[in-house]
């Protein structure tokens, strides 16, 4: 063997949708064997302690249960991965976790049937953790009540995508193709393990463990041998799910809104994004009140785009040159001006995916930030002078290495 020894970088291998991924191309019982004994085979070879996610309501027949007892008796452990493999941004949350949960009912009962073993992870089909914060809270709240673990995954990548074209040309027997398919399986898993092994090593300044996702199929059957012995020579040990789960990386489930299927990596970035795009803008907003509170109109209206717009209840505005006209026709100077206090009520990034060459969704930059504030001017020295105050809802977008209003609607 070419393992790294003990002193590798501990890796999980996670397969989903057993009992064999891409059901519909694999009717045949015999096939759906013979692809089971195929991957349990490389894991053996290779010394791999996978954890397996069930999707319940593929498991039909006899053979599928003797599929999962196989897994099973190869050390494996078994986790849950729902009935019907719902999207979550697509279903409610409801209907969601009653199909999570007739996953878990059918998959714990087997377990304890069969090995009195217990069912501890759960792994969120599409990895869509949910594209509301009701929903995502009502899904963790769910997982938190029936003892699951989300098993995150830090290595996202389409090696699903791989399976179509490699049982076609596998049943056609045509060898220069199957050739070119398992080239290119491993080349993508290549790019995305490197990838996200510079992503995870920047986020948190260390080399840390890794979680790949892999899917129970056919192509996976093939190659794995050649893809684990490329993860070995690259300084992996493949590791179990308590000593990688260990890691204080995974102490923390970030709370990543979207409809996007991301890996864990990319979800504290897209979290990261955001916090930054958020301090940033209120940073920017707390240098124009101070520019205010000096009187410097100019400064606090350098931050408007050129083509700004601004809305009050006398009109509208367009332009920053506008702007600062009307700030300095109705506030004729400092006194008139008074102390402004703005107190941000709420900050909304707008941030989206990118999709790589590979398909890969990404976390996008956030592009804009929207932040409804509670602004007000107060006239110390002027007792008779009443505060002023009211609302306004701004709208920045990012200009070069920081922040400009395009709208500002004050009332
Ligand atoms: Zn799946």
């Amino acid at each position: 063997m070419t393992g790294a020894g003990p002193a590798g970088r501990p890796l999980l291998i996670s397969v989903d949708d057993l009992p064999v991924a891409g059901g519909g191309i694999h009717t045949d019982p015999a096939e759906r064997e013979r692809i089971t004994q195929g991957l349990l085979a490389v894991l053996a070879k290779h010394h791999v302690p996978a954890v397996g996610l069930v999707i319940w309501g593929n498991v039909k027949t006899d053979a599928d249960r003797a599929i999962l007892r196989r897994w099973l008796a190869a050390g494996h452990e078994l986790g849950n991965h729902s009935a019907s493999h719902f999207d979550l941004t697509t279903t409610a949350a409801d209907a969601y976790v009653i199909d999570v949960e007739a996953g878990r009912a059918g998959l714990a009962s087997f377990l304890a049937r069969e090995e009195n073993r217990k069912l501890r992870f759960f792994r969120f089909p599409f990895l869509d953790e949910g594209d509301t914060p009701a929903k995502l809270d009502a899904v963790r709240a769910y997982l938190a009540r029936s003892g699951q673990r989300n098993l995150p995954v830090t290595i996202d990548d389409q090696d699903w995508m791989f399976e179509k074209p490699w049982v076609e040309a596998r049943r056609k027997d045509d060898r220069k193709e199957m050739d070119r398919v398992g080239d290119e399986y491993q080349e993508s898993l290549h790019v995305e393990v490197r990838d996200q092994e510079a992503r995870g090593d920047r986020l948190f300044g260390r080399p840390v463990p890794q979680i790949l996702l892999l899917h129970a199929n056919e192509v996976g059957a093939a190659q794995w041998d050649r893809l684990f012995t490329w993860l070995e020579k690259r300084g992996y040990r493949f590791a179990r799910a308590d000593e990688v789960l260990a890691d204080a990386v995974f102490k923390d489930d970030p709370r990543y809104v979207g409809d996007a299927s991301f890996g864990l990596w990319d979800r504290f970035i897209a979290l990261r994004r955001a916090r930054d795009a958020q301090s940033g803008v209120e940073a920017l907003l707390q240098t124009q009140s101070e520019a205010w509170n000096r009187g410097d109109l100019d400064a606090f209206t350098a931050v408007y785009a050129e083509d700004a717009s601004f809305l009050s209840p006398t009109g509208l505005t367009r332009g920053r040159q506008q702007v600062l006209e009307r700030y300095r026709r109705r506030y004729p100077d400092r006194k008139a001006m008074g102390t402004l206090s703005l107190e941000v009520i709420e900050a909304r990034p707008a941030q989206g995916i990118e999709v790589t060459p590979l398909d890969d969704a990404r976390p996008s930059r956030v592009h804009a930030v929207s932040v409804a504030a509670r602004w007000k001017l107060t006239y110390p020295d002027q007792p008779e002078k009443k505060t002023a105050e009211g609302l306004t809802l701004l709208v920045l977008r990012r200009h070069g290495g920081s922040w400009e209003i395009v709208q500002d609607a004050s009332m």
